[in-house]
């Protein structure tokens, strides 16, 4: 309990992964916490009713409902915005529509939800935008769509930073490395590629995650803006 008492927080993508574990953390410091889903209705159900938090279904790739959404829950303290997805393969076999859906939700989604929220949020507020250490760093083929969109988080933060600044407002990327999730199991047949890449062999934890999101969202952190934060075991160095 504590240091999040009192606040708002929308967590776009709270249903598992990374995302509960954010979700888990905000709502054992007593924040009043909302959190989208699209799939996992069961999961985020569940969720709701473990940590207090309320699920609500919107999909990250509709822009209007993201937008929606984001105006509904406010006036919001804290924004997260979380969900995102990789698509892996032949870059000359991919699928248009599905790698414009990509775009949409790892790319389009943060940015509307990003400006949306700064709309009524008040001085001070916290917007934090999960990216990837892939934003920094692609060592392998098949996976262009998802690089490029997470670098171009980057380069959001980087200018919303300085249209939110005056009212310190803070804008911040977290860039994890593997993390153990549903996307990303550590126990998964890229592991030992992805960990030898790594000066820490093993996947990082969602809850190491949401550690440095909280940290990022607190009091602590108010000088805190427009760059990027790496949790990966060195995935990048
Ligand atoms: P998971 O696939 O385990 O979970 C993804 C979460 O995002 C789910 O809650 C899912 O909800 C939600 N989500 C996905 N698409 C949508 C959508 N269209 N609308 C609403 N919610 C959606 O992923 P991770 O937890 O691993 O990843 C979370 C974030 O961290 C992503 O942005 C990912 O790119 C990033 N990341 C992950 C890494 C890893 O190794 N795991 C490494 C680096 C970055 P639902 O199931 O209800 O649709």
């Amino acid at each position: 309990m504590g240091i999040s008492k009192g606040k708002t927080v929308l967590v776009l993508g709270g249903s598992r992964g990374i995302g509960a574990a954010i979700v888990r953390r905000f709502a054992a410091q007593g924040a009043q916490v909302i959190f989208t889903y699209f799939g996992s209705q069961e999961a985020a159900e569940a969720l709701a009713a473990e940590t207090g938090s309320t699920a609500v279904k919107t999909d990250s790739a509709d822009r209007d409902a993201v937008i929606a959404r984001v105006r509904e829950s406010g006036p919001l303290d804290i924004l997260i915005v979380n969900s995102g997805f990789a698509i892996f393969g032949d870059a000359l076999e991919q699928d248009p529509d599905e790698i414009d859906r990509l775009f949409r939700v790892n790319v389009h989604a943060p940015y509307h939800a990003s400006v949306e929220a700064a709309r009524n949020m008040p001085d001070g507020g916290r917007i934090i935008v999960i990216g990837s250490v892939n934003g920094d760093r692609m060592p392998l083929p098949g996976m262009a769509s998802y690089a490029l969109s997470k670098s171009a988080l980057q380069g959001m933060a980087r200018g919303l930073s300085r249209d939110f600044g005056p009212r310190g407002i803070t804008i911040n990327v977290v860039q994890p490395g593997p993390i153990d999730t549903d996307a990303n199991p550590a126990d998964g047949p890229m592991k030992d590629l992805m960990h030898s890449f790594m000066a820490l062999k093993r996947h990082g934890r969602p809850e190491e995650v949401a550690s440095m999101v909280s940290w990022l969202a607190g009091p602590e952190a108010g000088f805190v803006t427009g760059s990027m934060h790496t949790i990966d075991g060195a995935f990048g160095a």
